[in-house]
C-alpha cells in the first residue's frame, strides 16, 4: 500500500511543477526573444536569409507594444534591453529599485529601467553578489576530510 500512495503523490508533484505560473514563462520568453532580436539586429553582423527569418519569427512572438518600444529605442541606436547586474542597470549604471528587482526575480512582469527606459533583463544564474575579481584573502576551511565509513556489517 505504501508503494502505491507514494507513486501517486509524486505524480501530483510533477503535475504541480508543470503548472508553475504560466506568466513567469511568458515574461521570461518575451525578454529572451527581445534579447535574441537585439543581438541579431544590433550585433553589427551581416544578416543571412536565415537570420532574417529568425527575426521575423521573433518579432511575431513579441507583443506589439513591447516591440514598438524596442523599435523606438533601436531607431535611436539604443539597445532596448539592458542586463541588470548587481542591482544596477548595465546601460545607464543607475541603481534599480529593489521593488523592481523583486518583480523581475519572481518573473511576474516586464520591468523598465526608471532612468533609461530599457527593458531590464535579469540573467537567470545571476548570483546575489558578484564574485570578487581579485582574490580575497580568506583562510581556507577545507581541512575536514571525511573518511570513508568503514563498512563492517
Ligand atoms: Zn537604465
Amino acid at each position: 500500500m505504501g508503494k502505491l500512495s507514494g507513486a501517486s503523490s509524486s505524480l501530483r508533484l510533477r503535475l504541480r511543477a508543470a503548472a508553475v505560473c504560466p506568466i513567469v514563462t511568458v515574461v521570461r520568453k518575451v525578454i529572451a526573444n527581445l534579447l535574441a532580436l537585439q543581438d541579431l539586429e544590433m550585433g553589427g553582423k551581416r544578416l543571412s536569409p536565415a537570420d532574417k527569418e529568425t527575426i521575423t519569427q521573433l518579432r511575431a512572438q513579441i507583443p506589439e507594444p513591447i516591440l514598438a518600444h524596442y523599435d523606438r529605442m533601436r531607431d535611436r541606436d539604443k539597445k532596448a534591453v539592458a542586463v541588470l547586474r548587481n542591482k544596477v542597470c548595465s546601460a545607464c549604471h543607475m541603481t534599480v529599485p529593489i521593488g523592481t528587482i523583486a518583480v523581475l526575480m519572481r518573473g511576474q512582469d516586464i520591468q523598465l529601467c526608471g532612468s533609461c527606459g530599457r527593458y531590464l533583463h535579469l540573467p537567470k544564474e545571476a548570483p546575489a553578489e558578484t564574485p570578487a575579481p581579485a582574490p580575497v584573502e580568506k583562510p581556507k576551511r577545507r581541512r575536514k576530510k571525511t573518511e570513508p565509513p568503514i563498512t563492517g556489517t
